[in-house]
């Protein structure tokens, strides 16, 4: 029997993890990337299965974070450098009334312990929600590994069209302006640009991280933005995170000033003492709400609207999706 082939759309943590499943599962993979706006190039992303400001778990979450982790060991073990850290993630609640909201979503198999907030966090927050088995992952040393471990070839290029079994690519780099590539299953993994590009209408925001001289603590913490390690300079840089400008129906180009600013340092002093700590860059990216993981009613395979939980479920859904398929 000849091997199967399909082409993925994307290269984000979507695209990169649905290319590596399919890669394992004895695939010939093709992943077309126009490598723009990618927002799983996030510096630092935070595996954090506790969302929000009043501590829902998502279905999924938990098994999502520990599929994430094993990733990283399983792509370590090849030799991928994948800079991260599992040291737990401490969420500060402000008062009685936030921590029992917590505790009634808090899901008895999820390892956590309340703390007293203590340095660098902050001592006007109430209580800590300490989550051992969280932390942080540099997104895109991590869809990098993925992809080479994929195996599969990889075409630089705006894909502009597609079916169930075929895709129309313009060249960024090359001379030929058109190619098409067939195969037995097409995946769209476009995320918020890709899916502005295809003409939807959805739900986007844009959220910005400053780039600090160095990390504020080595746990990240976490309650509306988050202060997180990254993996520059030897793992001395930090970051100051978040989602905050106003949700748009198409991708965004980022703005100057930022709108939310104001919103994220006040958030980041909110959490620790940021006196003396410097900012030394800025980095920007669009995220896409609205689930879709699935075939849709053209034939194409979906996994897109990974919203602010892409490296929690995005590897999780894409095994699942790459496990579901009949083709
Ligand atoms: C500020 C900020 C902080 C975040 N923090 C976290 C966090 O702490 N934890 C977490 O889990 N998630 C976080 N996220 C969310 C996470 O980044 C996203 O959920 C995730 O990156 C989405 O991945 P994706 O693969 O769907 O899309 P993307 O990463 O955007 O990838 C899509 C790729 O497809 C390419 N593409 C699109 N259309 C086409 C086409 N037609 N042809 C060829 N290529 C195409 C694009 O160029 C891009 O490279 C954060 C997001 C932002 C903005």
């Amino acid at each position: 029997m000849s091997r199967k082939s399909a082409v993925v759309i994307g290269a984000g943590i979507a695209g990169a993890s649905v290319a590596y499943f399919l890669g394992k599962a004895g695939v010939h993979v093709t992943v077309i990337d126009a490598a723009q706006h990618t927002a799983s190039h996030v510096p630092s992303a935070l595996i954090n299965p506790v969302r929000g400001q009043s501590g829902q778990v998502d279905g999924g979450a938990l098994e999502g974070m520990h599929l994430t982790w094993a990733l990283i060991r399983e792509l370590q073990a090849q030799g991928y450098d994948i800079p991260h850290g599992q040291t737990g993630v401490l969420r500060p609640v402000p008062d009685d009334k936030t921590r029992a909201k917590f505790e009634r979503n808090l899901p008895s198999e999820l390892k956590h312990e309340w703390v007293t907030p203590a340095a660098p966090l902050r001592g006007d927050w109430a209580h800590a929600l300490w989550l051992p088995e969280a932390g942080w992952v540099d997104g895109q040393a991590l869809c990098r590994a993925l992809l080479a471990a994929s195996g599969a070839e990889i075409v630089q290029g705006q894909a502009k069209s597609w079916s169930a079994q075929s895709v129309k690519v313009l060249h960024a780099t090359s001379h030929m302006p058109h190619a098409a590539y067939s195969a037995d299953a097409v995946y769209f993994c476009g995320g918020s640009v890709g899916s502005s590009w295809a003409g939807e209408k959805r739900t986007h925001r844009m959220g910005s991280m400053l780039l600090l001289d160095r990390a504020v603590s080595d746990i990240p913490l976490s309650f509306g933005a988050y202060l997180s390690p990254d993996a520059r300079a030897d793992g001395l840089g930090g970051v100051l995170g978040g989602t905050f400008e106003a949700p748009a129906p198409t991708w965004q180009a980022p703005k100057m000033p930022l709108a939310s600013l104001n919103w994220l340092l006040q958030k980041g002093e909110a959490l620790a003492d940021l006196r003396g700590v410097g900012v030394v860059g800025r980095w920007t990216g669009s995220r896409l709400s609205g689930l879709q993981a699935g075939r849709d009613e053209s034939g194409v395979w979906r996994l897109s609207g990974l919203s602010s939980k892409g490296f929690l479920l995005g590897p999780l859904l894409a095994e699942r999706l790459v496990a579901s398929g009949q083709w």
